[in-house]
């Protein structure tokens, strides 16, 4: 079985996108429900049938599922029943106290966003109906991350934005997941409204393609027309399961009259499309306060000095990989970089110290590590990377004039690291996406880079 569910709890919704096939016009007019939705109590008990059934992660959606007065308790009875939970929305409706709200028990927010621009935004209809406005992403995105909500981001492309960029948003936003869906057509939906949007798919993968660069960032996700079509498990504002398989939704009886698990065998969901479009992924978000920062970054980007003083004004331990290893190097006689010459010829000696030095900051609390590799073995920190130009690095390390470092060195210590990483654990530690915050180190000093970690290191309990 598919083992995630969009819950469309909530017909009405307060843009009006051309594209959209969410509508459920026929939901009120044969189902007797003039406001588009179930009943509160109606629609807990939608949300216990899914969870009996054994769905593992809910995503609520709509209409915009942020109009629904209840959503929140919706939320807190898919926790309780043990299920990731997801809203997807428009973001009109999220500020500071919606997000504390929705904190607790909600994991991740997805923002449909497929545009920066004003004009684009308005023609396709992806504005409020009340004003003609769209939020300001830029803000919103920041602050879903200070919150520690898994964000993603979802983008349809049609005929007008499909020309468009969407680089500097992605690049600032830097989401789990993006999810880019070719514009799809649903007969009964949006017929009628989405035809002048309809693109083709070679169209779509070029958008794609213009695009993929940002694999590094954030995880792209393509999905094409095809790739849609029987791959989600769906239940509309009435509490039916629905499929769109022949491009057109096809309703199961009432989960509340049958039952989730008669009613979804009703449905024609494709487990295979299911995988095909990446929708098994480590879902789980770990939800505890973060009792540690890790700071990676490349030669010479101010990691140890920015390390050491954000352990200061904290009061939190400093560890450093670097000393650890330069101790190591020493009981050798060797410097540094014929030590990482060693290491890179025989990975076991990178994975026995990574092992040892994670094992020590995992068992300790309130700790500044200063490891690159900190993103993938120190376990519930919050995640820096400092980003620094090579021009910089060789001016700084040339400034402290640290023995066997020169600026001849910094390319060959930078790529050595890379490749290290890749060949001992498939990883690229230069990937923005492993990373709670990254930082442009070039051009600021190390109190601004601490305050400007400290003001995005505010946990909040979230239990
Ligand atoms: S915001 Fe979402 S639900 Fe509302 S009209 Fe647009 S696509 Fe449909």
């Amino acid at each position: 079985m598919i083992p995630s569910v969009n819950f469309h709890l909530w017909q009405p919704c307060n843009m009006a996108c051309k594209f959209c096939f969410a509508r459920f016009e026929d939901v009120k007019r044969k189902f007797n429900l003039p406001k588009g939705h179930l009943p509160e109590e109606d629609a807990l008990a939608v949300v216990d049938e899914l969870a009996d059934i054994g769905f593992e992660k809910i995503t609520f959606a709509g209409g915009e599922p942020t109009l629904c007065p209840w959503l929140d308790k919706l939320i807190v009875r898919a926790k309780e029943r043990g299920m990731t939970t997801m809203i997807v929305t428009n973001g009109s409706r999220l500020d500071e106290s919606t997000l504390l709200q929705f904190k607790p028990h909600l994991d991740w927010i997805a923002l449909s966003i497929d545009s920066l621009d004003a004009e684009t935004n308005a023609q396709s209809g992806r504005v409020l109906k009340s004003s003609g406005g769209s939020p300001d992403y830029f803000k919103l995105v920041d602050a879903i991350k200070a919150h520690g909500f898994g964000l993603k981001i979802n983008t349809v492309v049609h005929s007008l934005n499909m020309d468009e960029s969407m680089h500097e948003f992605i690049r600032h936003a830097r989401p789990k997941r993006w999810k880019l869906f070719q514009v799809l057509p649903i007969d009964g939906q949006n017929n009628g409204a989405v035809e002048p949007l309809l693109i083709s798919s070679e169209q779509f993968l070029g958008f794609v393609d213009r695009h993929a660069d940002l694999n590094g960032v954030t995880e792209v996700i393509p999905e094409t027309n095809d790739d849609m079509r029987g791959s989600y498990a769906m239940v509309d504002p009435s509490g039916r399961f629905y499929d769109n398989v022949d491009g057109h939704h096809h309703y199961s009886r009432p989960i509340l009259e049958l039952g989730a698990r008669l009613a979804i065998q009703q449905m024609r969901y494709d487990f295979k499309k299911f995988l095909g479009r990446k929708g098994q992924y480590d879902w789980v978000i770990d939800r505890r306060v973060p009792a540690r920062i890790t700071l990676s970054g490349e030669v010479a980007s101010g990691k140890s000095s920015v390390g050491r003083k954000l352990a200061e004004r904290l009061k939190y331990q400093f560890f450093s990989i670097g000393d650890k290893t330069r101790e190591l190097a020493a009981k050798e006689g060797m410097n540094i970089v014929e030590f990482q010459r060693r290491c890179q010829l025989d990975p076991s000696m990178d994975r026995q110290i990574d092992s040892k030095f994670s094992e020590d900051c995992n068992s300790r609390n309130g700790l500044v590590v200063d490891y690159r590799l900190g993103f993938r073995f120190v376990r519930n920190a919050f995640h820096v990377f400092l980003k620094v130009s090579q021009e910089k690095a060789i001016e700084r390390l040339n400034g402290a004039k640290r023995a066997g470092e020169t600026s001849a060195t910094v390319k060959e210590r930078n790529d050595s690291f890379k490749c290290q990483f890749i060949n001992a654990y498939g990883v690229d530690y230069t990937a923005e996406k492993h990373y709670n915050l990254v930082l442009d180190a070039d051009d600021s000093t190390v109190d601004e880079l601490v305050n400007r970690i400290l003001e995005q290191f505010n946990p909040i309990p979230n239990q």
